[in-house]
């Protein structure tokens, strides 16, 4: 596929889980490598939408995530890393939009259907998210001329469990965290779900059904194996096994949670960063939305 401009995004929730990292910013990181003209946007317009009787840590949290992308390899030299509210395009395209997009598009679309069910907390029955799909669109489309079809970029998604063996989420209570310290990932470890059968080390495992495995097999692929047919036998105990994990973990992770550190230090620098991305996304926003203007006869 010929790719002119890539744009994605990710709502300021707070620090990032492993599953953000594997699941779209080590992608993220790769795109811009090859080259690609990206934009990363910290969607807290997004954020807004179900959070906006308490958004009092949207600010707050937008500098966690520009802080991860950062450590993660994400280079503001190389590609354009922006806070949605600072460019008003977003705000007056999706407007534009809103004129002759159908209500009954945006109520059928599934997430509006599955979250207004699953989110009792806040009431969501605005139009801030019925119109939810008409941002992102504007998100996308202000960076493309008037208008193309986007295409979606598919990549491999590599699934990572909770540390209990379900689906990793923040209100389950079993996070790892992309920028954690050695002490952390080891506290992490120590506590993940392992065969439930196995009492002593000498009983022979089950790794399909281990947590500790299935971590394994994305953060030490070469040993993984070697480690379930040990476990299979009952060759290898289950605190060696995790002590042998943490090792590979921290050593994945000892980087970015360094380059947090560091980049902690200097909050400054990630104001600015926002300010000049703002810069460069404003100018081609700017563009366009001249161009939708004039199709519409405005302006
Ligand atoms: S030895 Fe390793 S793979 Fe086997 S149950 Fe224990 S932690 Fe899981």
């Amino acid at each position: 596929m010929e790719i002119e401009s890539i744009f994605s995004g990710m709502r300021p929730t707070g620090r990032l889980q492993l599953g953000n990292l594997f699941g779209a910013l080590e992608n993220w990181v790769e795109l811009q490598d090859q080259g690609h003209r990206c934009f990363y946007c910290v969607v807290d317009w997004h954020a807004m939408t179900t959070a906006y009787d308490d958004p009092g840590e949207i600010r707050e949290n937008t500098l966690e995530i520009v802080t991860d992308w950062l450590s993660a390899g994400l280079d503001p030299e190389k590609s354009v890393i922006f806070r949605q509210s600072d460019v008003k395009e977003h705000a007056e395209l999706h407007l534009l939009f809103s004129m002759f997009t159908p209500l009954s598009w945006l109520e059928r679309c599934p997430t509006y259907k599955d979250q207004i069910q699953q989110i009792d907390r806040t009431d969501l029955r605005t139009y801030g998210f019925l119109g939810y799909p008409l941002l992102q669109t504007a998100d996308i489309l202000l960076y493309r001329k008037v208008f193309p079809e986007p295409k979606t970029l598919l990549n491999e998604y590599k699934l990572i469990p909770g540390l209990d063996g379900r689906k990793m989420s923040k209100s389950y209570g079993n996070v790892i965290h992309m920028s954690a310290g050695p002490e952390e990932v080891a506290e992490k470890v120590r506590l993940m779900v392992t065969d439930p059968q196995r009492i002593r080390k000498t009983d022979p495992g089950d790794p399909d059904v281990c947590t500790v495995y299935k971590f394994r097999r994305i953060f030490d692929a070469a040993d993984a194996e070697g480690f379930a047919a040990r476990c299979r036998k009952g060759t290898v105990g289950c605190v060696e096994c995790k002590k042998h994990l943490a090792a590979r973990m921290q050593e994945t992770l000892n980087p970015l949670h360094e380059k947090r550190q560091e980049l902690m230090k200097d909050p400054g620098y990630l104001e600015d960063v926002l300010r000049s991305g703002a810069g460069r996304a404003g100018a081609v926003a700017r563009e366009t939305m001249e161009e939708v203007r004039a199709v519409m006869g405005l302006g």
